[in-house]
C-alpha cells in the first residue's frame, strides 16, 4: 500500500460555484477559466499528508446533481466526507446550503464529515454573502468553514487537508470504539 488511509470525499453545490476548478486545481494544479459543465459525476486521485499518514483521497464532483437526482444515494454510497460549495458573489448558492445538509442527513453514511466552503473570495467587488455571515452558519451547525479562490490558489489545499484530518480523526475514533 502506497497509503495509510482512503478515502471518498464529494464535491457538493449548486453549479457554477466552482466545485471542478477547486477539483481540478488541487488534483491538476491550473485553473479553467471557460465554463466546462461536468455531465453526471467524474473522480479524481490525489493522496495528501496528514500529521505523517498518507491520505488518498478519491474526490467526486458532483456537477448535475438535479438532473440526476435519481443516484444521489450512490454519490453517498462509502462517503467519508463533504465539501459543501457555494459562491460567495451568489446569495441563492449560499442559501442552497442547508438543503445539501438536509440531503447528507438523509443519504449520508453516518459519521460522514463535512466542511463548508465559500469560494470564489477573489471576487471581492461582486461578493454577496460577507465572510463573517458564511463563518457564522458554519459555527451554528458545528461545521469547519474556509473561504477559498480556486483562481488565485487560495485556501485550495488547506480545503483538502481541513477534510481529511477530520475524515482521519473520525475514522480513528471509529476503530477505537
Ligand atoms: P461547478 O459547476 O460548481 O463545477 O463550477 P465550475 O468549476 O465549472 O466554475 C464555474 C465558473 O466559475 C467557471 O467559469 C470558473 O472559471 C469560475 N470560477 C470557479 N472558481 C472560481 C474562483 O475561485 N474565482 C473566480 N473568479 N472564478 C471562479
Amino acid at each position: 500500500n502506497n497509503y495509510d488511509y482512503l478515502f471518498k470525499v464529494l464535491l457538493i453545490g449548486e453549479s457554477g460555484v466552482g466545485k471542478s476548478s477547486l477539483m481540478i486545481r488541487f488534483t491538476d494544479e491550473f485553473f479553467m477559466d471557460s465554463h466546462i459543465a461536468t455531465i453526471g459525476v467524474d473522480f479524481k486521485i490525489k493522496t495528501v499528508n496528514v500529521d505523517d499518514k498518507l491520505v488518498k483521497l478519491q474526490i467526486w464532483d458532483t456537477a448535475g446533481q438535479d438532473r440526476f437526482r435519481s443516484i444521489t444515494r450512490q454519490y453517498y454510497r462509502g462517503t467519508k466526507g463533504v465539501i459543501l460549495v457555494y459562491d460567495v458573489t451568489n446569495r441563492d448558492s449560499f442559501e442552497r446550503i442547508k438543503d445539501w445538509m438536509e440531503e447528507i442527513d438523509r443519504y449520508g453514511e453516518k459519521n460522514c464529515c463535512s466542511i463548508v466552503i465559500g469560494n470564489k473570495s477573489d471576487l471581492e467587488s461582486k461578493r454577496e454573502v460577507p465572510k463573517e455571515i458564511g463563518q457564522l452558519f458554519a459555527e451554528q451547525h458545528g461545521l469547519k468553514f474556509i473561504e477559498t479562490s480556486a483562481k488565485m490558489n487560495k485556501n485550495v489545499d488547506e480545503m483538502f487537508e481541513q477534510i481529511s484530518k477530520q475524515m482521519k480523526e473520525t475514522e480513528i475514533k471509529n476503530i477505537a470504539n
